[in-house]
């Protein structure tokens, strides 16, 4: 990587197009071949990762105004919207552009009735039980995300709308593929029923998103087993990651601005940190970093380093929870040596705290 063109010290998001549309192939081969593969917008609204996500995948799946207009401006093929406070507006722009929306509630879906006409749409459920187990439980469980399904029948009956199908994200980042297989299945054939029993001439079906990486192993989810799900003809099978289409694609990188021992415990302090990163804080992990040696050391004075020892890696903000590793062995490390986390195309800079503290944001390098 071109360490040398980034400012000094450096802080950074490197993110690698190349690499998006190398992950979207690999996605799409192991997907049943008439599958539909949106992006999750959310997991990194960047514009040039959009850009290129935008041109190979079929679309992006949006959950706020600024999303779409983000998903516009990325040249999006196809968008569908969900999310569970849309407002007025949002809906109404929604409605105007033709786009699938999710809908979340039955006060939502009264609320499309009145601004739309008679336009097509998707019920989110959240079902009675799951099959699936992540970092996040979506349904199965009391969450704001979709419509009960004992209210299915309340929903169903509401004028206005068109009811063409059923949203059924269920999980975040579940590391098992064959599970993930059967969860789709099972909405494939739940959906039929469903449709079957209320009426519904039924054309879509979205399993969301979910596939996982595991942060601290390095392991992916395996998902070979998706690929040979049957689609009934005239369904769409709509999958739509996020984390596993962006994750691999970004690296986040930070100097060590300062390297101390405190009641004996080491840590790298960085220019940057839970700010730019939150990840690990927010999951209560410890996000493995590589070191990058920077041999320049421009003072007169012995330059901070140790060798053979276990670090933290904190950031720059004044407060101890900023910290994005634990007790990783290096081998040596000294103050200017660059630290730098993979997997951090996902997930990362979108879901931070920027303003806190006020330092200056990183640079963004696209590659
Ligand atoms: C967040 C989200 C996704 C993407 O989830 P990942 O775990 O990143 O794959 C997909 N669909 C909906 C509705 C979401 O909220």
């Amino acid at each position: 990587m071109a360490w040398g063109t980034l400012r000094r010290p450096v802080c950074a998001y490197v993110y690698d197009t190349a690499a998006l549309r190398a992950r979207t192939a690999e996605v799409r081969a192991s997907l049943p071949p008439s599958a539909v593969l949106l992006y999750a917008v959310k997991a990194n609204g960047n514009p040039a990762v959009l850009g290129a996500l935008a041109e190979v995948c079929d679309g992006l799946e949006i959950a706020s105004g600024g999303e779409l207009a983000l998903a516009r401006a990325a040249g999006a093929k196809r968008i569908v919207f969900a999310g569970p406070a849309k407002t007025d507006a949002e809906l109404a722009a929604a409605l105007d552009t033709g786009m699938l929306i999710n809908v979340e509630s039955v006060h939502e879906l009264r609320r499309i009735a009145a601004l739309g006409d008679h336009p097509d749409v998707v019920l989110r459920v959240n079902r009675a039980g799951t099959a699936l187990h992540g970092s996040h439980t979506m349904t199965g469980t009391p969450t704001p995300f979709g419509i009960d399904e004992t209210q299915l029948g309340d929903a169903l009956a509401v004028p206005g709308v068109h009811v063409i199908g059923f949203h059924l994200h269920a999980v975040s980042n579940n590391l098992d593929g064959a599970a993930h297989a059967a969860f789709v299945r099972d909405c494939l054939d739940w959906s039929a029923r469903t449709a079957a029993a209320h009426g519904v001439d039924l054309r879509v079906v979205n399993v969301g998103g979910g596939f996982g990486v595991d942060y601290v192993t390095g392991a992916s989810i395996d998902l070979s087993p998706l690929r040979d799900i049957e689609v009934p003809d005239g369904v769409e099978l709509i999958f739509e990651p996020g984390r596993f289409l962006a994750a691999d694609a970004g690296w986040y990188a930070a100097e060590v601005i300062d390297l101390k021992t405190t009641h004996g415990r080491t840590f790298a302090v960085l220019r940057g940190g839970t700010h730019h990163f939150r990840l690990p804080a927010a999951w209560g992990y410890s996000h493995p970093f590589t070191v990058v040696p920077v041999d320049d050391w421009p003072h007169p004075w012995p330059r901070p380093s140790v060798t053979d020892t276990e670090v933290d890696a904190v950031g720059e903000l004044c407060t101890p929870r900023d910290v994005l590793t634990r007790g990783q062995h290096v081998d040596r490390l000294r103050a200017g040596d660059i630290l730098l986390f993979a997997r951090t195309g996902a997930y990362g800079w979108d879901i931070s705290h920027h303003e806190f503290l006020r330092h200056d944001p990183p640079e963004f390098m696209i590659l």
